[in-house]
């Protein structure tokens, strides 16, 4: 860890040791990683982006070896379709699927096993619905940390398999409510002294930040209107934001773009507040999505982000189940395979344009946050053109397709 570091608490302001073991405050509030004299932070020369934007980042020293080559993913304006479909200008997509694990939570996993190297642990657990679980087995087999993941019931088995290929310990857990299993894991966790790396932890949410780094660079300094995200345990939505603001303190850049909180009407903890003038985020339970990367029903932190939602003037948006499928079909046909929380988005942005909160000329990311590949069930939902011919009435067959 570099000097003039501190962790702190987001709301109350307190200050914790790096030694802590969890991830929250004591009072449940998320913690961050704060740097001393970001006003005077620059961009250096350098061949990975970690090392040009060091100034920004917590770590001593990165290891490379620990990196799997994540980052550098494909920023691309829609095509005309989307943009119609939408109804705005600009829209530019970030390609996140790209990732070695074909997520964006592989930024987050570099950052956390940096980070568990340098805090000399050689074993590390989380909870996941799928995606975090993946990435962190990945990066703990090439770091040589021994990982274990627990997993509710309802994750894909694309999912837990690929946690599985890996080396990782996975724990299938069967319990009636995902937040509550949640909970009492943390519990038991702290009891043996075993970190669970959360989605919304300190050092994944530093990994994150080199997302906003990257678009920086991408866009040659130019600052989009809008970034849309799908919102969960809240870990991506604070990195990205945080990415940019450090810019914004350094006097790099002289505006920071707004967030949309996009969520499941079906789960919309965040997105429901916000829309109710709520400070406080509101708990779902028992309830069903596609979306099974965007469940987390009441997310640790959460009012962190109802808060900054307020503060910036942030957006926030909610889709139904139909809306999600029909978005996943219209990015496919596109040329994107995201996974359905990845879809969600793209409709938000749409009812956000017709109510009139966004503007026609603005520019809006949206970000694919992870690859469709990983989640087939949810395939039940879409027609398909596949037939099963006999080579020998393959021209009649083609004769009715043109
Ligand atoms: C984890 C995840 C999210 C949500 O990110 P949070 O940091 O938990 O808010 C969204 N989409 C996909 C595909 C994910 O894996």
């Amino acid at each position: 860890m570099k000097k003039g570091i501190k962790l702190v608490s987001t709301i109350t302001n307190l200050e914790y040791s790096f030694d802590r073991i969890e991830e929250f405050a004591d009072n449940g509030e998320s913690l961050e990683v704060r740097i001393d004299g970001l006003e005077n932070a620059g961009i250096k020369a350098g061949k990975n982006l970690w090392e040009r934007f060091s100034d920004f980042l917590p770590f001593s020293d990165i290891d490379e070896s620990v990196s799997l080559g994540e980052g550098n993913t494909a920023l691309i304006k829609a095509d005309k379709k989307l943009l119609d479909f939408v109804g705005l200008d600009n829209l530019y997509i970030k390609n996140e699927t790209q990732n070695p694990t074909w997520s964006f939570k592989d930024r987050g996993s570099f950052a956390c096993i940096a980070m568990a190297k340098e805090m000399g642990e050689n074993v590390s657990a989380t909870i996941s619905t799928g995606n975090m679980g993946s990435s962190i087995s990945a990066y703990g087999a090439k770091a040589g940390i021994k990982i274990i993941v627990f997993v509710p019931e309802f994750t894909p088995k694309e999912k837990v398999m690929s946690m599985g290929i890996h080396g990782a310990t996975v724990m299938k857990i069967i319990a009636p409510d995902y937040s509550d299993m949640k909970k009492q894991i943390l519990s038991l966790a702290k009891k043996m002294n075993l970190r669970i790396v959360s989605g919304n932890g300190p050092f994944r949410v530093e990994g994150y930040k080199l997302t906003s780094f990257e678009m920086y660079e991408q866009m040659n300094g130019g600052i989009p209107d809008y970034i849309a995200i799908p919102t969960s345990a809240c870990g991506h939505i604070r990195g990205i934001f945080k990415g940019y603001n450090e810019l914004f303190i350094a006097g790099i850049i002289s505006k920071i773009p707004k967030m949309i909180i996009v969520q499941a009407m079906n789960n919309s903890p965040i997105v429901s507040a916000i829309k109710e003038g709520k400070k406080h985020v509101v708990p779902f339970s028992n309830f069903h999505t596609v979306a099974e990367a965007i469940t987390t029903g009441n997310p640790m932190g959460g009012d962190e982000i109802i808060h900054k939602a307020y503060k910036y003037g942030w957006l926030a948006e909610s889709v139904t189940e139909d809306e999600i499928i029909e978005s996943q079909k219209l990015l496919a046909e596109s040329g994107y395979f995201v996974e359905p929380a990845s879809a969600t988005p793209l409709y938000a942005i749409k009812k956000l344009r017709e109510s009139g909160k966004i503007e026609k000329t603005a520019t809006v990311v949206t970000i694919l946050t992870g690859s469709g590949l990983k989640d087939m069930t949810v395939l039940r939902y879409h027609k398909f053109n596949v037939t099963l011919v006999n080579v020998n009435d393959v021209e009649k067959a083609l004769s009715n397709v043109k």
